[in-house]
């Protein structure tokens, strides 16, 4: 049964799911299908009322929602919580603002009228990962919604609960039977999916493995794709940073969702005016922090999302220490039962050698001591991955010149890289292309159309 809710916490496998046959899929590709025809005449503030109530229910439920997250992937609660409160404030941002960034907009011509309309393409197919299982899913299918376009939706297989949990927040917002739909699929059985000439579009989050493939049948099928993958983002810190303030950024950095999020602070670059004073604290508080039951409010870091995920991290640090990294705190199973791996520090990491570049997505940091900041940059650009990073120094407007030699889809001052409803969010290089959130992200699935007048 590859479908299963196991609490990671504990290892036990809580509930096992079946697999959709292929007649359910064709019933769930023709009923998207059939409700697009319906939903794409809807007008902006119909379609705003079913996502506020969406949000309502998020809210309502939030204790119930975010103890399923804990129970299925590890998240501690309190970080769960914050989730759905991310979760319900992006369905009512693009519920408010989605008339206005989908407006017609005029153009100026040599002559007669031009304008552009914004009209919705059709079924998406969406495929999800387990890291924030509601978050991830409401920052694609909230402002697609709102643009008119029907939503299919592949969850990881390790949160079943919690995709049923969003496919039932629809229902109970007495949205229209098919608007979103929740697909019990095997990753390996997506990709098939986007040749489906009723599939308009396909977004995914995950790793570069799964974004290949995706990416692939997409452009095989001439498809619209977006990909949010993996990331290795410097944190650097200039000799004029406030250390202690650096310090407390670099844990939630790090170990915000037990280390597991594509967009954490992975790289630490100090200069070494500041690199020991800062490697000293850093290490001293990663040491402190509390392992345990992620469902206790007083557990800092909780398990990784699997016994697997764990067990190929374990072997990561294995790889990078046989390459020359040494270990400052850490490097270990922390329990005998369930995920948990000790917070981790590496240092002494080569550039050149292969681990180097590789992510690693999980409480584990990699510390770097450079001359100065023309070294922090190059370091921070020496990666496949090119997704977020962050600055830390009194200095704004070095700071800001610096943001703009970093090789990312965004850069962050004085706080680790974070996501709102109204700011875009992405990558380049192996991190992926195309945006979500804010205008960027309402844009991707949309038929940017020309409308001329003579
Ligand atoms: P995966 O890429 O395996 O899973 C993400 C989603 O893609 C899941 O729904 C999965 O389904 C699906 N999937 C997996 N393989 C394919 C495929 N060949 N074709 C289509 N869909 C597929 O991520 P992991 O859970 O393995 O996480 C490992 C790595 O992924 C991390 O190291 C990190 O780099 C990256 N990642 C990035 C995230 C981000 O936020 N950008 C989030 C999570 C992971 P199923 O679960 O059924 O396999």
């Amino acid at each position: 049964m590859s479908i299963q809710t196991t609490n990671p916490a504990t290892n036990k496998v809580l509930k096992s799911f079946d697999e959709m046959t292929d007649k359910q899929l064709e019933t769930a590709i023709e009923k998207s299908n059939s409700v697009f025809q319906e939903w794409k005449k809807i007008s902006y503030g119909d379609r705003a009322k079913i996502l506020h109530k969406v949000a309502e229910l998020m809210r309502k439920k939030k204790s119930e929602l975010a103890k399923l997250i804990t129970l299925e992937m590890g998240k501690v609660i309190a970080q769960a919580e914050s989730e759905i409160d991310l979760s319900a404030s992006i369905l009512d941002y693009y519920a408010d603002n989605a008339a206005d960034f989908l407006a017609d907009k005029k153009l100026n011509p040599e002559s007669g009228e031009a304008f552009i309309r914004n009209s919705p393409i059709g079924v998406l197919f969406g495929v999800m990962p387990w890291n924030f299982p509601f978050y991830q899913v409401v920052r694609f299918a909230a402002p697609n919604i709102m643009v008119g376009n029907t939503i299919l939706l592949k969850h990881a297989s390790i949160v079943p609960q919690c995709a049923i949990a969003m496919e039932e927040l629809f229902k109970e917002a007495k949205a229209p039977e098919g608007l979103y739909i929740n697909l019990m699929l095997s990753g390996k059985r997506s990709s098939a999916l986007i040749s489906d000439d009723r599939i308009k579009g396909v977004s995914l989050t995950g790793s570069e493995g799964a974004g290949s493939s995706i990416a692939a049948a997409a452009g095989k099928n001439l498809k619209k794709s977006v990909l949010e993958l993996g990331g290795s983002d410097a944190f650097i810190i200039l000799e004029d940073a406030d250390i202690d303030t650096a310090v407390e950024m670099a844990i939630v950095g790090r170990m915000n969702n037990n280390g597991q999020s594509c967009v954490a602070s992975k790289r630490f670059i100090a200069v070494e005016a500041i690199a020991d004073e800062f490697l000293e604290k850093f290490v001293a508080k990663v040491a402190a922090l509390k392992v345990g039951d992620p469902m206790d409010r007083d557990t800092q870091v909780g398990p990784l999302s699997s016994e697997e995920a764990l067990i190929n991290i374990l072997d990561q640090v294995k790889r990078f220490e046989k390459a020359g990294a040494k270990i400052l705190v850490g490097g270990k199973r922390a329990f005998d039962t369930g995920a948990f791996m000790q917070p981790t520090i590496l240092t002494n990491l080569k550039r050149g050698v292969p681990t180097f570049y590789e992510e690693l997505f999980g409480p584990v940091a990699s510390f770097y001591k450079v001359k100065n900041e023309q070294e922090a940059i190059d370091l921070a650009n020496d990666s496949p991955f090119g997704l977020g990073g962050s600055i830390y120094t009194k200095d704004i407007k070095r700071a800001i010149q610096l943001a703009d030699q970093i090789d990312s889809g965004m850069v962050f001052i004085n706080q680790p890289t974070s996501t709102q409803p109204d700011l875009p969010f992405g990558g380049t290089k192996n991190s992926g292309y195309g945006r979500e959130l804010s205008q960027l992200g309402i844009d991707e699935f949309v038929n940017k159309k020309l409308i001329r007048v003579s």
